[in-house]
């Protein structure tokens, strides 16, 4: 998952791990066995460990993982039908997992396409190597998987609920349809639509969203919970009550004309956690209202004059854009080609209420109505979001978090593409997805 680095458990498998067995999941790991992979000052940890399995000739002891973890260095009792083979199995892949994906490669900041390979170890980009030869498949595409800058993934048992209606009547607290709907629904209903949501957006190339979640601390639970079990990275910006930051992951601002958030700045400053809040949707009124409470992360910034944007630039302050929910609301076309001149702006799809948080749609969207190069587009999409919190992830490069997307160039919608950047900014689709690992 894309999220801040994990130290490594690979020491957990060498100690079920015996050599026989590395050799014959060869194959899983490269061209190394674990015991190769892993530091000499490992290794007598390991031999000690391999004394504890069954013979070679079973495959290894019919044990579990889980019960020699439990029984620590004791000979385990094997009465048990578990198999290590299994056991190991499932620890190499989730573990300690080392692969290589071929194809052409949008690598680094650039997405300069290369053909060449992307080394990942244990959820980590270890490597991009250039090749000359293509023994891979030649038609395979990887890039970054998506970062959604912007959602309000709460809004999932309400979709299409406001069509018609302006921002005021669809979104704006308290009182909106939005807020209505949502308080409406029972916290299994709230759930159950959020997770659906969420796997959508896994399904769909996202590695990690922001989201602003309303109703305070009940309401950063209830995506917690939602998130649960899935690969694509909440970050929560949490409502209403200061306490929220103990469950959320910074604090969210509906607006500076909304209320006064003084104290919960101050709250989010103390823990180090990031402030958010929209500004400049409707109109241009809580613009330096919100720039004094110095954002982390602007959101929309519609109406945006020079005036705001030296203090953006003065204040280095990120800007997420989300201009199709901004069509839907009819608040007006964010000036995105100026506010790339001042600063940092990456590409949200807003309320779930209003649109399907696809960011293959967002990015046509955004390309075909702006005057903006496929590049800085995807850019929007995967980098600017991810750095905007500090993710891990939104570029292939070593030391990255491997959250990666896979495409098919031979697909029946990508096939005889000039070029790949335009054409997973300005055509592709989730069809055309292979893979995404997150
Ligand atoms: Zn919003």
């Amino acid at each position: 998952m894309c999220a801040a680095p994990q130290h490594s458990t690979v020491v957990e498998i060498a100690s079920y791990c015996r050599t026989e067995l590395c050799e014959n999941y060869r194959h899983l790991v490269g061209a190394k066995t674990i015991h190769e992979l892993l530091s000499d000052s490992i290794k007598p940890t390991i031999h000690q460990a391999s004394a504890i399995g069954g013979s070679p000739s079973n495959g290894g002891c019919e044990h579990s993982s889980r019960q020699v973890a439990e029984d620590g260095d004791s000979p385990p009792n094997c009465d048990g039908r578990y198999t290590l083979l299994h056991e190991t199995h499932i620890a190499l892949f989730s573990v300690y997992h080392m692969e290589e994906i071929e194809g052409t490669v949008l690598a680094g900041q650039s997405f300069e396409p290369i053909h060449g390979r992307v080394v990942v170890e244990d959820g980590y980009i270890t490597a991009v190597e250039e090749v000359s030869e293509r023994d891979g498949d030649p038609d395979r595409i990887i890039l970054p998987a998506f970062v959604n800058a912007h959602t309000h993934v709460g809004d999932s048992v309400a979709k299409e609920a406001a069509v018609g209606l302006g921002l005021e009547e669809a979104v704006a607290p308290p009182d909106s349809l939005k807020h209505q709907r949502i308080e409406a629904a029972d916290n299994e209903t709230l759930v159950t639509s959020m997770h659906r949501t969420l796997r959508f957006m896994q399904r769909t190339g996202t590695a990690a969203f922001l989201d602003f979640r309303e109703f305070g601390v009940d309401g950063a639970r209830a995506l917690r919970e939602a998130a649960a079990g899935l690969d694509i990275a909440a970050f929560i910006f949490g409502s209403d009550d200061p306490a929220v930051l103990d469950v959320a992951d910074g604090f969210g601002a509906s607006g500076a004309n909304d209320d006064e958030f003084t104290a919960r700045r101050a709250a989010a400053e103390e823990r180090g956690v990031p402030f958010a809040i929209h500004a400049g949707e409707p109109d241009a009124t809580d613009i330096h209202p919100a720039l004094d409470l110095e954002p982390d992360l602007l959101v929309h910034m519609v109406h945006a004059e020079a005036e705001h944007l030296r203090r953006v630039a003065d204040q280095d302050v990120p800007i997420a854009v989300c201009p199709r929910a901004n069509r839907v609301l009819g608040v007006g076309r964010p000036p995105i080609e100026t506010l790339l001149e001042y600063t940092s702006v990456a590409l949200g799809s807003d309320n779930v209420m209003l649109n399907s948080p696809s960011m293959f749609r967002e990015m046509e969207y955004t390309a075909k109505t702006f005057d903006l190069p496929s590049r800085t587009v995807l850019q929007m999409a995967t980098t600017a979001g991810a750095e905007a919190v500090n993710l891990d992830c939104g570029v292939i490069e070593p030391g990255r978090r491997a959250a990666l997307l896979v495409l098919d160039g031979d697909s029946d919608n990508l096939s005889g593409i000039a070029d790949p950047v335009d054409a997973i900014v300005r055509r592709a689709s989730a069809l055309d997805i292979q893979r995404v690992i997150a």
